[in-house]
């Protein structure tokens, strides 16, 4: 744990993101994360909510289609569920938002996030309070539907980044008809693939002291020390007590597990986070480059 990036320039334009960026204030519509602030892309400052499609007007979206400058657009996709005790349901569809809002201004002004799909295919946590959960069928429509609007606006290059487990499968298994029908350039990932890459993988070994293999895991040190970067007002310790919680839940191996991530999430730093989040946003923007490159 030598030298970690430092945290200035972290984030492109979330210097208010507690407060009114990515943050669960009363500004933002809970669920539909928007960041903003300034972000300095390529020498100039621009509000960084510019790339969130639901941020925008019809005028600058008409205007950024009429002027060919909008090339291409990530669907993120989520999940309202149980993320344990301590961090909020939002988790994995405010982790996906942030890494495609980073990535999009990365590759600025080429790029527009779609609102998210922020309820997942998540009925392995219905035994868990708050978990909201969506058939398979019901997720995949609503993908397909956000893909095809984008298309009909004429948009040729789409990519689904994905931030819950739970959508992962389906989302690979669907891909090829989605490409079929919609005859555009469209690919879909989850964020934590970027540590499948080797160069990623040895990086991100040197952060995460349960082991590379508890990527991205479930509210343990991983998803906690992201959110500690980048969304530390979702993270509730306070009056967490794991030797007195009682769950309720049925496998006695499912309460043993919730207690194992509750405690490899004490290891969670946001530094940690900083580092991980970065990787993860730089792959998904080269791989976005790359398809645009293509289209
Ligand atoms: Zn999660």
């Amino acid at each position: 744990m030598s030298s970690f990036p430092s945290r200035r320039g972290f984030l492109l334009g979330v210097s208010g993101l507690a407060g009114a960026g990515l943050g669960a204030g009363a500004r933002n519509q809970p669920g539909l994360p928007a960041s903003g602030g300034l972000a300095r892309v390529q020498g100039a400052f621009i509000d960084s909510r510019r790339v969130l499609l639901w941020e925008c007007t019809r005028k600058e979206i008409r205007e950024a289609l009429e002027g060919g400058r909008l090339k291409a657009a990530i669907v993120p996709t989520g999940s309202t569920e149980q993320h344990n005790e301590h961090l909020a349901m939002i988790q994995d569809t405010a982790s996906a938002v942030l890494v495609a809002q980073q990535a999009a201004l990365q590759l600025w002004p080429q790029v527009t996030v779609a609102t998210p799909v922020a309820v997942g295919i998540s009925p392995y946590w219905m035994e868990r309070p708050g978990t909201l959960t969506l058939r398979p069928e019901t997720y995949l429509a609503m993908v397909y539907d956000i893909c095809d609007s984008l298309r009909q606006h004429g948009l040729k290059t789409i990519f689904i980044v994905n931030g819950h487990g739970g959508n992962d499968k389906p989302l690979r298994e669907h891909l090829a008809e989605f490409r079929s029908k919609l005859g555009v350039n469209i690919d879909a990932c989850s964020y934590w693939d970027a540590f499948a890459e080797a160069a990623n993988r040895e990086e991100a070994k040197k952060y995460m002291e349960t082991g590379i293999e508890n990527i991205p895991g479930h509210s343990a040190e991983f998803e906690t020390s992201f959110a500690l970067a980048a969304f530390p007002e979702r993270v509730h310790r306070d009056g967490v007590d794991y030797e007195k919680v009682r769950l309720n839940l049925k496998d006695p191996k499912d309460a043993a597990d919730d207690r194992r991530y509750y405690y490899e999430s004490l290891k969670a730093r946001a530094e940690k986070g900083e580092a991980l989040m970065r990787i993860a946003v730089d792959w998904v923007a080269d791989r976005l480059r790359r398809m645009i490159a293509a289209s």
